[in-house]
């Protein structure tokens, strides 16, 4: 069942997209060569914990961690660990969720570490600009065959591939709410956006084939060729004004890709 939200629950929401993006950025800090992914997890949780907010993956449906941290071939749900060191020239996306006054906000990022190759900075890059095109489609009266439309059509002009097998969704209360936003569609299919809904929209781009897999700890998914991917999320209101992004803070809706370049759409 779509949850539409009224105009006071969305600025309650805009608190808790805060929170969750001060944590992207924390981690975004903290990605650095010779890090590991564990002691990632622990700062955000920290960050999280002393806004007030409860980190909203930690437990979710077992899952062992404040945040997700996934590198190079690993797309989403990756575990931090303390056997993970962050090295030059490796990606990690990281998703980071926090529940702040009863509402969530869920974003995430892929960051560079050290020196990333040209490759690869073009798969982010696409990526970041895939998560930018489908926020100016999430408007009313569009539907979400437009947004994930502007995620294929920009990801596959460019010669990359759109994960299926895992989507975008609707946020409120809890993290997973209806409808699910796929990253690929047709356009003028779908259900139709409505003031007042509130979305997660989320490519997966992949440098090679979409298919998936996932590891034996049930949890990581990774591409089944081993090539990289990239990960990029806002939590997104639709209201009568246009698209507003949620998970932002007063450094606004994105945050820096490490190196410099693209840093701001
Ligand atoms: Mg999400």
């Amino acid at each position: 069942m779509l949850k539409i939200k009224l105009p006071h629950q969305i600025e309650q929401m805009k608190a808790a997209g805060a929170v969750s993006k001060a944590a992207l950025r924390r981690a975004g800090d903290l990605a650095k060569p010779g890090i590991s992914t564990i002691e990632i997890d622990q700062a955000v949780e920290s960050l999280i914990r002393s806004r007030g907010g409860v980190p909203t993956f930690k437990g979710y449906g077992g899952f062992p961690a404040s945040i997700c941290s996934s590198v190079n071939e690993q797309i989403v749900h990756g575990i931090p660990s303390p056997a993970t060191t962050l090295k030059d020239g490796d990606i990690v996306s990281i998703d980071t969720g926090a529940t702040f006054g009863g509402w969530v906000g869920d974003n995430a990022w892929t960051f560079y570490v050290g020196n990333v190759s040209d490759d690869v900075k073009g798969l982010c890059e696409c990526a970041r600009d895939c998560l930018e095109a489908a926020i100016k489609e999430a408007i009313p009266g569009n539907r979400l065959g437009d947004v994930g439309a502007a995620v294929q059509e920009l990801a596959e002009a460019n010669g990359y591939g759109v994960v299926r097998d895992y989507v975008g969704h609707g946020v409120g209360r809890v993290m997973h709410e209806d409808p699910e936003v796929p990253n690929y569609g047709k356009r003028g299919r779908g259900v139709r956006l409505q003031i007042g809904m509130v979305i997660a929209i989320e490519p997966m781009i992949t440098m090679g084939t979409y298919e998936t897999k996932v590891l034996n700890n049930g949890w990581t998914v990774v591409t089944a060729d081993g090539k990289p991917a990239a990960h990029y999320e806002n939590t997104v209101a639709i209201t009568k004004e246009g698209p507003v992004v949620l998970t932002q803070d007063e450094l606004g809706p994105w945050c820096p890709m490490q190196g410099g370049e693209k840093a701001e759409p």
